[in-house]
């Protein structure tokens, strides 16, 4: 609680220090963040505007409809500073939140609204405020979504705990005759059943599929002798994910091409790792697998950044990619996942977890590296 208090503090010093009024905060990762509310509370939540107004001067404001207030008593915002504004269905939400904004300097007010609200609230919001200057909030939550305390840090090895289980048990699910959907639904039974509370992707390419990073699951039969790209992930309850790439044989053993690749792809991914530490830059650990594979001849394959931050979102800041100058930093939480994909053929992955400490980092994920054979 003590936590959530210091980063409403925190976020209304940040937004403050940028120029900004206020910052606008509907449901989502961002507010879970700063007040607890989970990110997935309740379907339904896009059409009445909830919203927290976090001012730079003043208490905060968490405005909500009223026919939902009863729902938000459990999170404790009196005992976090937080006071409660509810509107009813014959009133107007965006007027309230203008109305709250109306002490600063009226012509000039400037918010950042949450990158993640949908366009319609921003939208009337804007409205309600037609000369206020409106930005993203991204770029002021970023700087300390990004840096993860040790409750933080212990969620997410939690996580990586868990789909390593998942994957330990991979020889249950993934056989020749099966088709990647039913695989896929095994797979996503059991990221539940090893300890998340929910399942959040389950990509399952076998074959030609595996070519494609971002494959979901289709009916394709997996053939004895298939390269299958298998990368999972869920939440568990605190809302933070797990993100886990391997890559199987399944039913045979690969080619001397695939081992061929694949090793060039394992040294990658370890050199990557390698060099993660405090004080280098985002750009450096994605130059660190590139190299590598460019060296071998296979960079056109390696159509994707080697990582993205982690938290309450699958992606999220910093972003492991060319031209990113961002400093590394101890708490820092990013997948490190060099692939590299031979169009119409074969695919491949390996993805960790990992989070920067003062030395260097700790991996969230320890399954073996190699290509398993199921
Ligand atoms: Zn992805
Ligand atoms: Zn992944
Ligand atoms: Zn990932």
């Amino acid at each position: 609680m003590t936590e959530l208090a210091e980063r409403l503090r925190r976020a209304a010093e940040t937004a403050g220090a940028a120029g900004l009024d206020a910052l606008l905060i509907t449901p989502g990762a961002d507010l879970q963040y700063l007040i607890g509310l989970p990110a997935d509370h309740h379907a339904g939540y896009g059409e009445r505007l909830t919203c927290l107004v976090l001012r730079a001067e003043g208490p905060p404001v968490f405005v909500v409809p009223r026919l939902e207030r009863p729902g938000h008593e459990h999170l404790g915002l009196d005992s976090l500073g937080v006071r409660l504004a509810d509107w009813t269905d014959d009133g107007d939400p965006y007027a309230t939140v203008a109305s709250l904004l109306s002490g600063s300097a009226a012509a000039s007010v400037a918010t950042a609204v949450s990158d993640w609200m949908p366009a319609v609230h921003a939208y009337r919001l804007r409205e309600a405020m037609p000369t206020a200057r409106q930005v993203l909030a991204g770029p002021v939550l970023r700087e300390l979504r990004m840096r993860k305390d040790a409750a933080e840090v212990a969620a997410l090895r939690k996580a990586g705990e868990a789909i390593d289980r998942v994957h330990a048990r991979m020889g249950e699910f993934a056989a020749a005759g099966r088709t990647e959907a039913q695989v896929g639904a095994a797979i996503a039974a059991t990221i539940v059943e090893e300890g998340h509370a929910r399942a959040e992707f389950t990509i399952v390419g076998s074959g030609p599929n595996g070519a494609s990073p971002h494959h979901d699951v289709s009916d394709r039969v997996i053939e004895a002798g298939d390269i299958v790209v298998v990368d999972i992930g869920g939440a568990v309850e605190e809302g933070y994910y797990s993100d886990s790439t391997r890559t199987y044989c399944v039913g045979g053993e690969p080619t001397a091409e695939v081992a061929r690749v694949y090793a060039v792809l394992q040294r990658a991914q370890a050199a990557a790792v390698a060099a993660v530490r405090p004080g280098v830059t985002a750009a450096s650990v994605d130059a660190a697998a590139r190299t590598i594979i460019a060296d071998a001849g296979y960079g056109e394959y390696f159509v994707h950044r080697t990582g993205h931050g982690i938290g309450l979102q699958v992606h999220e800041d910093p972003y492991i990619v060319a031209g990113n100058d961002l400093v590394l930093e101890p708490g820092m939480a990013f997948s490190v996942e060099p692939g590299i994909y031979l169009p119409g053929r074969w695919g491949a992955r390996i993805e960790d977890i990992v989070v920067v400490t003062t030395q260097g980092c700790e991996s969230m994920n320890r399954r073996p590296r190699e290509l398993v054979s199921l």
